[in-house]
């Protein structure tokens, strides 16, 4: 396959033409025509680069799927949704030190190292984040070896998104296999999606961007995957121990021959970044509905109620139209400790829900809140939580 990486790719040519809004030298060739005679004029002229199949005449077969668009790197309007969330990105590997691993851990075919790719997509991809307003934290700035174990090392990474009470924690990996065929896109969750449905959403926008921006031509049929599926037991510890939404992204092989000498150039790095961020930019635009508590601050009481502020992450868009919440109504689920509560009531135009606390409910108890806005979204932090009294 040929994916083009060229970073000067010939440009088609467009040139807008008013209705009879000819150019003075183009109008005076067709005067001096003897056999001139007027004509429908079409309201846009393409003048098309050998390189350009004609767009109108074209099928769709005689496209290639992995020849690339122009490298440019537009940021949509919506975007703007991005201002005040705060994204961590993570560069798998960068600070793991290669001291006891085999001579080839983590490289290409001819030794390009995933870190060093993992955090130049993770630096393009803060620039674009950045530009759009969001707050982004690095989990790793620096490619420089730490002592410290893996697991160490995970946790450290996880605990960064948690502090920071990350909108979206993103983990930006590259896959290796010993098949050097491979190469396909996947990105990961953690565990059993139902727990975890806000981390499935972020993941399936994101995977929709790096599909877009990488333009390979393979793929596995279910690109979505539960990290159970390489740690049948415990899952990624980046993924597992970070409390928001959180993906781990394994755009493509780097133990393929011709991807790893794509992966080394930035402009091909920077595509993969920009999909990552279209991928972000769609989801924020989707909204990131959040509840909180709005009584009693302090601890709970059994059999007492309790009032809860649900935000659809949509309303308060809008100044003007209906202010009631955008939430699909059967998407509410309340429980506590696992178990479903039913509410006292729902105010479904100021978002406010009451429930009553059991009189059996354990001290350190969790409550989980969370519903789905038009958009699917689910809430990004639905366990709260409580001491009980
Ligand atoms: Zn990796």
């Amino acid at each position: 396959m040929s994916l083009s990486t060229k970073p000067a790719f010939p440009l088609p040519v467009v040139l807008a033409v008013a209705a009879g809004g000819l150019a003075a030298g183009g109008l005076g060739g067709w005067l001096a025509a003897s056999n001139w005679q007027p004509r429908p004029e079409p309201s846009v002229v393409v003048v098309s680069s050998p390189d350009i199949p004609d767009p109108l005449s074209t099928a769709p077969r005689e496209y290639s799927w992995t020849t690339q668009p122009p490298p440019l790197f537009p940021i949509p309007p919506y975007a703007r949704y991005l201002r005040e969330l705060t994204i961590v990105i993570d560069p798998g590997h960068i600070g793991q030190s290669e001291k006891n691993r085999s001579a080839n851990w983590k490289r290409g075919p001819t030794g390009l190292r995933e870190a060093e790719v993992n955090l130049r997509v993770a630096n393009y991809l803060r620039e674009f984040l950045r530009d759009a307003g969001a707050k982004v934290v690095l989990t790793r700035e620096q490619d420089v070896p730490r002592d410290i174990s893996d697991k160490e090392d995970l946790a450290e990474r996880a605990e960064i998104a948690n502090r920071n009470r990350a909108d979206l924690l993103i983990s930006v990996h590259h896959n290796g296999a010993d098949s050097t065929e491979a190469n396909y896109s996947t990105v990961f969750y953690h565990g059993d999606g139902s727990k975890n449905p806000a981390s499935l959403s972020a993941a399936r926008y994101i995977l929709n961007g790096i599909n877009d921006a990488l333009r390979l031509e393979k793929l596995t049929e279910i690109p979505l995957w539960t990290d159970l599926q390489i740690e049948s037991r415990t899952g990624f510890g980046v993924l597992r121990r970070t409390e928001g939404p959180a993906v781990l992204c394994e755009s493509s092989f780097h133990t393929n021959p011709a991807e790893e000498q794509r992966l080394r150039d930035p402009v091909y790095n920077r595509r993969e970044a920009y999909g990552m961020f279209l991928g972000i930019a769609r989801w924020a635009q989707a909204g990131l509905p959040r509840v909180s508590v709005v009584e009693p601050t302090g601890a709970v009481s059994r059999g007492r109620s309790m009032t809860l502020q649900l935000d659809d992450g949509l309303s308060k868009r809008d100044g003007n139209g209906p202010r009631a919440l955008r939430v699909l109504g059967a998407s509410l689920r309340i429980e506590l400790d696992g178990r479903t509560l039913d509410y006292l009531s729902l105010n479904q135009k100021k978002g406010e829900l009451k429930i009553v606390i059991p009189a059996d409910a354990q001290r350190g108890a969790t409550l989980l809140v969370d519903f789905q806005n038009i958009f699917g979204q689910h809430v990004t932090y639905p366990r709260i939580p409580l001491s009980i009294e």
